[in-house]
């Protein structure tokens, strides 16, 4: 699994980084900074798409 992160459409809700914080952090904007390049470690593939799932903007998506 990895994740694809679209900055232009994140509004800054953090929902991300509050649910899944190994795998989101948050810039001086507030938006969402993407910390997993590549594969998701296996253990943190239910937070991803926890953030995935929570992201009111559809700023997160997950390719298998
Ligand atoms: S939940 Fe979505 S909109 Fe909010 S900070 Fe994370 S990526 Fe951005």
């Amino acid at each position: 699994m990895r994740i694809i992160y679209d900055r232009e459409m994140c509004q800054g809700h953090n929902r991300c980084y509050m649910g899944a914080p190994e795998l989101f952090d948050v810039d001086d904007e507030g938006c969402a900074v993407l910390l997993v390049e590549g594969e998701v470690p296996s253990e943190l593939e239910e937070k991803a798409q926890f953030a995935a799932d929570n992201c009111p903007e559809y700023a997160i998506e997950l390719t298998p």
